[in-house]
């Protein structure tokens, strides 16, 4: 079958979080398994672009209130990646270095779902699924429905994967100045709230929605920033699919960006080289376990108590510790994790900054990853953890509650705690510290860890099943 993904991400062009990784994966996984898969996303103007050869293969426009705007849709020439790549451009909107964070985020997006459709309508064999990726892309299932000229598209089957629920692409309802022709009675699909909300208006038109853990699935029922009823309503239409990582990224023993490789029978060696490269590069003691932080600096990964836990942390266990944290985000939570040091220096560092090579070099020289998330639909670090022989250690909500189990459990492996405060932070910490004294029993734990398959290819085959279902 043939299968589009749409997305504003997509791992190597651009990535902000774990949507990018899942995009630049599940494709590849999935023309494995035998089918046409594509990704279009716009054209960030990124490195990637600049580094990789494009063709255009189509050039076009169309309305967008009272005026007209251009758009090309450039598809890479021998594409790094196995699946088919294609961007589309918007001058002005959509040609731009970061992926998120503009005032008129809105209105690119919006844009950008737009000349999707324009697009699509055009080309001569149509896609079987059209799959689409968080809010960003949540308004084209409509579009595809509803638009009058577009009726073409309505025998396309939709699937919408819900990476993250906290952002909805809300929007005011006189937006719909900018949609082509459109059945105007179907004005309560687009609305939550009394605002177009586009994640919902997406759960609401696609054939199937899926949350990227079963768990993360069950919290939405009641915990999905005013989403739940709607969940509720359509919850036959939803299911869970936990996601895969690329093991041809994220593998210790061909991974570019790390100074040795290793793999499950010489970790030791491999783990302990990786830690003394980190370490001096931060000041830190490579004789102490070192705990990391890899994520975005906002609230939903708990990223505000990081400056209030590691000086307890300190407090509390003393300096027999390293704590270093990679992350970028919140001004506030940024300028806090500064703030704190001068007076931990030698046993705490930060890295401000989005270091995709740096992120691979902590997995790698790392003891412990923490990751006290509030909310977590999947989470990608734990599992890129496992696969480096890196402990870790999670809140149990969401994707983490589905895939790490306390060591103290059968076939166990991480340290799992239940409440994003303090106390069981701290806790947790200590227990790690408990742990390392034991070195042959951290050792037994990071060869098995190393041998659990969280591979795509499981996931992505659960993809094609659900596809199967509504074709
Ligand atoms: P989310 O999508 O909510 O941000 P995930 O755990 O699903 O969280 O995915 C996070 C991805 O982003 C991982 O690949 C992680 O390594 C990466 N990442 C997050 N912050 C940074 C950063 N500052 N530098 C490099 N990689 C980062």
């Amino acid at each position: 079958m043939e299968i589009i993904h749409v997305s504003a991400e997509c791992y190597p062009m651009a990535k902000v979080g774990g949507l990018g990784d899942v995009v630049g994966a599940l494709p590849k996984y999935q023309k494995k398994l035998g089918h046409t898969t594509k990704v279009v996303m716009p054209m960030h103007h990124t490195q990637y672009l600049e580094t990789h050869h494009w063709e255009v293969v189509c050039k076009s426009s169309f309305p967008f209130g009272d005026t007209y705007l251009d758009y090309t849709i450039i598809k890479e020439i021998n594409p790094s990646q196995t699946f088919d790549l294609y961007c589309i451009d918007i001058f002005n909107l959509l040609d731009r270095p970061n992926v998120y964070g503009y005032k008129d985020d809105t209105e690119r997006f919006l844009a950008f779902q737009l000349a999707f459709v324009h697009w699509i309508r055009q080309i001569d064999m149509l896609p079987d699924i059209v799959h689409v990726h968080d809010h960003h892309a949540g308004l084209i299932p409509f579009f595809m429905q509803h638009f009058l000229e577009y009726k073409r598209l309505q025998s396309i089957q939709t699937v919408l994967t819900i990476h993250n629920a906290e952002y909805q692409g809300c929007m005011n309802v006189n937006m719909v100045k900018y949609f082509f022709s459109w059945d105007t009675w179907k004005m309560g699909l687009l609305e939550w709230d009394f605002q177009i909300n586009s994640l919902a208006c997406a759960i609401k038109c696609v054939n199937k929605v899926t949350t990227v853990s079963n768990s993360y699935l069950q919290e939405l029922f009641y915990n999905a920033n005013g989403l739940e009823k709607l969940f509720q309503q359509e919850k036959n239409k939803c299911s869970g699919i936990i996601n895969g990582i690329d093991y041809d990224t994220w593998n210790p023993q061909t991974d570019r960006f790390i100074k040795q490789f290793y793999h499950s029978r010489n970790f030791k060696k491999g783990k302990a080289i990786n830690k003394d490269s980190i370490c001096k590069q931060f000041s830190l003691d490579s004789t102490l376990p070192l705990f990391i932080f890899i994520g975005r600096l906002v609230k939903e990964k708990a990223a505000d108590l990081l400056h209030i836990l590691i000086p307890l942390a300190f407090e509390t266990y003393g300096y027999c510790l390293n704590f270093l944290v990679l992350g970028n985000g919140d001004i506030e939570i940024e300028n806090n994790l500064k703030n704190i040091l001068p007076n931990h220096f030698g046993y705490y560092h930060s890295s401000i900054e989005y270091n995709e090579a740096l992120s691979h070099q902590l997995y790698a020289g790392a003891d412990f990853l923490f990751m006290p998330s509030r909310v977590e639909p999947c989470g990608l670090n734990q599992m890129y953890a496992l696969r480096y022989g890196t402990i870790p250690i999670v809140r149990s909500i969401g994707g983490l509650k589905d895939t790490v189990i306390d060591f103290v459990e059968p076939n166990g492996f991480g340290i799992c705690f239940n409440d994003a405060n303090l106390k069981d932070m701290i806790d947790s910490i200590g227990r790690s510290l408990e742990l390392y004294k034991n070195i042959n029993t951290v050792n037994q734990i990071r060869k098995n860890m190393m041998t659990i398959n969280y591979s795509w290819q499981k996931s992505a085959k659960e993809y094609i099943d659900l596809y199967d279902s509504i074709l």
